[in-house]
């Protein structure tokens, strides 16, 4: 499977980097993992065909992963109205507030579904996903436990090779809250880590406890205080690390991460 790293800021936009989203090829099918920016924008950037879409997975309910969504149903209700896909959300508030949004953008004062073919659904944690290309697992993380919702990381496995990337979602301040996903410490081919909420010194443990084949950082945030420990937390690994910039396109095999 193909994985492209959209956007890869931290809560704020920054030059060059857009926040949160990940999009997946696998066969026929697009899937993202986080929409901090527009998917449908995504797709256009990136030459891959709208009508490929099938899934939007969305760690958790922060804007910075979400509000992308905004633009993408709106452009595809409109341009491709028989686009069939599924958009995952944390919470039934936020699928509440994105029909209210499409009803309030189509003008459907009686309440009337603009976008029966767009189907939003809450996620739990569980397999919520599967189609003939990929697997999709939810993982519950601590991030938003201090306000009492939910969020989770996402695994994506691609059922015809067996290949697997975990994204961490956001985790807690200082990995406080012991919530380093367990599935992290499995041979996934590749592990998305976020690098805001804790520094090098409070995951490197863990990561080195951990059968990952690879390691990509995103989400990182202060840039330029952290680089120089990620490099050096980098040497103490087994498998290779790198941080992940926008525009970033790997295939990820069963045991291999290739930047194409
Ligand atoms: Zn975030
Ligand atoms: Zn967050």
């Amino acid at each position: 499977m193909r994985l492209t790293f959209v956007g890869t800021s931290h809560g704020i936009p920054q030059k060059d980097r857009f926040c949160s989203c990940y999009m997946i090829e696998s066969g026929s099918g697009v899937y993202f993992v986080d929409a901090g920016v527009s998917f449908s924008d995504a797709m256009r950037d990136y030459g891959v065909d709208a009508s490929r879409l099938r899934a939007v997975f969305t760690t958790h309910s922060h804007s910075d992963h979400t509000g992308g969504i905004v633009a993408g149903i709106s452009t595809l209700a409109w341009r491709m109205p028989d686009l069939k896909f599924k958009i995952f959300f944390t919470t039934q508030e936020m699928i509440d507030a994105y029909r209210q949004y499409l009803a309030a953008t189509f003008y459907c004062p009686n309440g009337e579904n603009p976008a029966p073919n767009i189907e939003f659904c809450l996620a739990w944690c569980s397999e919520v996903f599967r189609d003939e290309n990929v697997s999709v697992t939810y993982h519950p993380t601590a991030h938003l436990k201090n306000i009492g919702l939910p969020s989770y990381g996402i695994l994506v496995k691609e059922l015809s090779t067996g290949a697997s990337v975990l994204f961490s979602g956001d985790l807690s301040y200082e990995l406080r809250e012991n919530d380093y996903p367990a599935e992290a410490a499995e041979p996934h081919d590749l592990f998305v880590c976020e690098m805001a909420h804790f520094f090098p010194r409070h995951i490197e443990g863990y990561l080195a406890a951990s059968a990952v084949k690879s390691l990509a950082i995103t989400h990182l945030w202060p840039v330029e205080e952290k680089l120089p420990l990620i490099c050096d937390m980098a040497t103490h690994l087994a498998y290779p690390v790198w941080v992940a910039k926008d525009g970033d396109v790997v295939s990820i095999e069963r045991g291999e991460v290739k930047p194409l």
